[in-house]
């Protein structure tokens, strides 16, 4: 049976889940504040399989919560609760680690699809890895372990991150527009401000580039989008 923390303050909707997750078999625990929910990950035995939080909370946010949780080496899934119309919320709990969102208010079975992706994907990970990893100029990025490693030199990437260079990669050579991967890569349909996306590749390039301000691999298509070389000229 998974075992899920949800962390909300609005008690009638933390009750509410609570009682329809148990009603698909779930156990479930609830926190009021982002800092009860870091308290009873800590504490878990045995640990939480996923984690429902949201973004408006008294004290830590949701975005601080994750944040901590990853600092601290807790890599479980994390499905945040969104306010509607806010892209910036969602690019920023991607930044801040969370694997997947869900604006309020949501239907009940969207969430639970979500959750079950959620988890399948996790138990999936802890099976023996398929090999899922892309090798480019001195470079091996490991999709599984989410782990970027060049020469001596290796860096965790970020689910997100990880998400847009594979799918860069994926599309390797020709252009990605910006919309493209608001759509495709963040399922972000709303008109947002891409220079969210302009920062994310400001990072990755720090990732992959030997020069991230003359990058080589990951280049700007300008007026249009990005365009991923594995060996260039
Ligand atoms: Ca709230």
């Amino acid at each position: 049976m998974s075992r899920i923390l949800i962390v909300e303050d609005e008690a009638h909707l933390a009750d509410g889940l609570r009682f329809n997750l148990e009603a698909e078999g779930y156990e479930v625990a609830l926190a009021e504040t982002g800092e009860q929910g870091l308290e009873m990950i800590r504490d878990a035995q045995p640990r939480f399989d996923l984690l429902v939080l949201d973004v408006m909370l008294p004290g830590l946010d949701g975005f601080e919560v994750a944040v901590r949780l990853r600092t601290d080496g807790q890599f479980l899934p994390i499905l945040m609760l969104t306010a509607r119309g806010r892209p910036s919320d969602v690019l920023a709990g991607f930044e801040a680690g969370a694997d997947d969102y869900l604006p309020k208010p949501f239907e009940l079975s969207i969430l639970l699809a979500r959750l079950r992706g959620l988890l399948r994907r996790s138990q999936w990970r802890q099976t023996p890895p398929a090999a899922d990893v892309f090798e480019f100029a001195g470079r091996r990025i490991d999709f599984e372990k989410l782990e970027l490693t060049a020469g001596d030199r290796a860096l965790r990437l970020t689910a997100m991150e990880a998400g847009l260079l594979r799918y860069l990669i994926r599309h390797q050579g020709r252009t990605v527009s910006r919309k493209m991967i608001l759509d495709e890569v963040w399922d972000v349909h709303e008109d947002t401000d891409t220079r969210a996306i302009d920062n994310f590749i400001a990072r990755l390039r720090k990732h992959i580039e030997d020069e991230p301000a003359r990058p080589r691999y990951l280049l700007t298509v300008r007026g249009i989008g990005y365009r991923f070389v594995a060996s260039p000229e």
